[in-house]
């Protein structure tokens, strides 16, 4: 098989998904969960779905339409602001879109008036972490002005914590939010059919004994795919950390010194390299390098040592001789690493299946408590 290449084992999706959808449930939380980081793979939407999802959500349009091009019917969500001159294929794509622009709300409007179909769309608050947001203040005016747009259904209100000043989405934010929520229904005599906590990072507020007060969704991607809350980078207990994998193939292995020698091109902060310390080491070559991934967000197997990479070639330092040329390594991969892959011609090369493969695997954290 082609290397490198993404290995997704769909049961352990479907697992990670369906233990969150359960869990939440019971608290009154839809997940809708995001695609970005998958780049709207087709397969990973089916399994999501399969798994009791109701809603997708991602952050960019190609990937919606990614999705409806290969006969995904779900609601799909645009979760990033969309571009006004994207307005018409975001109307011809997602149901709804989450905005804090008038203009935007503007173009949405005359898009789908000209679609002849209605879009929804759903107000983000800001609430501190101060990346994309509409100040509390001036959510009102906003929501009154959002009702009159032509073909345009308010659809509700969200947050976005975490993603760009680290803000925690702790019970005090999500408490702000509910009643934000309450008093706009309240304000404008409707009931809003989304409040939308936040992502992934917004688990551990939702699993411990928290009111969920006025949230009914969340929008979780990491957790699915990765098992993570990206709060602390620590697997979620119960859900799998080793459903997706980056697999690279041994191009070298060979004794070679442990230290470089000669003159250094470019001096280290901690000096030249004494030349007394050659320790013969084995260590092997990786055809995979900074183009296809975030090297630096991979995990190796145990036994396996990385040393470095360049652009398309990876070293790792292989002690117990696991490895030889034509070998295949099973990387771990933290969210940049899998969006990179992902985006990279390489890795697209994508193959899915039921059963954990029998390799050298880089997930340390395994967690198989309750397969379907
Ligand atoms: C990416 C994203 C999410 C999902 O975040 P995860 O950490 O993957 O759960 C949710 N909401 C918005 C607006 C996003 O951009």
């Amino acid at each position: 098989m082609t290397a490198p290449r993404l290995e997704i084992d769909l049961s352990k999706i479907r697992h990670n998904a369906r233990f969150l959808t359960e869990r939440l449930r019971k608290k009154g939380i839809e997940v809708t969960a995001v695609t970005k980081a998958v780049g709207g793979l087709p397969v990973i939407a089916s399994a999501l779905l399969r798994a009791g999802v109701r809603r997708l959500a991602d952050a960019r349009i190609e990937n919606i339409e990614t999705m409806r091009r290969s006969g995904v019917h779900a609601p799909i969500a645009l979760i990033r602001s969309p571009m006004p001159s994207q307005a018409d294929r975001v109307v011809a794509a997602s149901d709804t879109s989450f905005n804090t622009e008038f203009a935007t709300i503007g173009a949405l409007s005359a898009a789908a008036v000209r679609a002849g179909r209605p879009h929804g769309v759903v107000l983000m608050v800001e609430l501190g972490d101060l990346r994309d947001g509409i100040m509390p203040g001036e959510l009102e005016s906003a929501a009154r002005e959002t009702l009159h747009f032509p073909n345009i259904t308010l659809k509700g209100v969200a947050a976005n914590l975490c993603c760009f000043n680290s803000i925690a989405p702790d019970a005090r934010k999500m408490a702000e939010l509910s009643n934000l929520a309450s008093e706009m229904e309240a304000a404008l005599g409707l009931e809003f059919e989304i409040v939308s906590g936040g992502n992934s990072a917004n688990l551990e507020w939702a699993l411990s004994g928290a009111v969920a007060g006025r949230i009914n969704d969340l929008r979780i991607g990491e957790a699915i795919l990765l098992g993570v809350n990206p709060l602390q980078g620590q697997p979620v207990p119960g859900l799998h950390t080793d459903a997706i994998t980056l697999v690279g193939e041994v191009i070298e292995a060979k004794f070679k010194p442990s230290r470089p020698w000669g003159h250094l091109a470019r001096s280290e902060p901690s000096g030249p390299c004494p030349d007394a310390v050659f320790v013969s080491e084995r260590r092997v070559v990786l055809a995979l390098g900074r183009q296809d991934t975030d090297i630096d967000g991979l995990e190796a197997p145990p036994g396996l040592r990385m040393l470095g990479a360049s652009s398309d070639h990876m070293v790792v330092g292989d002690a117990q001789g696991l490895l030889s040329v034509g070998s295949e390594v099973a990387f771990g991969l933290n969210y940049s690493a899998l969006m990179r892959a992902v985006r990279s011609p390489s890795s697209l090369n994508v193959v899915t299946r039921e059963q954990p493969p029998a390799r050298l695997s880089g997930s340390t954290q395994r967690s198989a408590p309750t397969f379907e």
